[in-house]
């Protein structure tokens, strides 16, 4: 180990619904420099050790657009990559389709819900090194890019829901499947 290492990366408190900041509209990022590359490595560090597929800044605090996602390995099908991204100014440019999935919130620990997403969807952003991408998503990756872009405007997944009664407190190995 490097005696001094000033970068080693944190777990942020993860903030729960009713907190304010959830609901606040995400301010874009000027630029993306050391201080966002940190601040997107302790977000990484928050999911994983969460046991969740993406987070947003809001939920550890700051409302700033930048997000990060995980969605391991064969998580929909045996073959698919595993996906890891940490974007700064997310934005929906096209949407089509429809899917409906069970989700679950970090910020809303213990529960889970069913809710309707588009199928596909192509995210614009920047990347962490400043540079402008494209990615075109579908099936889980697609959803867990909507719930945390939603984050960013101060949208959580209950408010998407069209029925209410499929909310519920399942076990913790449930919930840190979907938790986002
Ligand atoms: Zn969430």
């Amino acid at each position: 180990m490097m005696a001094g290492h000033e970068n080693a990366m944190a777990v942020l408190k993860i903030r729960y619904e009713g907190d304010p900041i959830l609901r606040q509209k995400a301010t874009k990022l000027p630029k993306v420099d050391d201080s966002v590359r940190k601040l997107a490595d302790d977000m990484w560090e928050t999911m994983l050790a969460a046991d969740g597929v993406g987070l947003a800044a809001p939920q550890i605090g700051l409302a700033r657009r930048l997000i990060v996602v995980h969605v391991p390995a064969g998580y929909d099908q045996e073959d698919d990559p595993e996906f890891s991204f940490r974007l700064a100014n997310p934005e929906i440019v096209k949407a089509f389709g429809q899917q409906t999935g069970i989700e679950g919130c970090l910020s809303i620990p213990g529960w889970i819900g069913e809710v309707s997403r588009a199928e596909a969807v192509t995210v614009k952003a920047l990347d962490m090194d400043g540079r402008q991408i494209r990615i075109k998503a579908s099936g889980r990756l697609a959803v867990v890019l909507q719930h945390e872009i939603d984050h960013l405007d101060g949208i959580l997944y209950t408010d998407r829901m069209t029925d209410l009664s499929t909310l519920r407190k399942v076990s913790e190995e449930e919930y840190e499947e979907v938790a986002e």
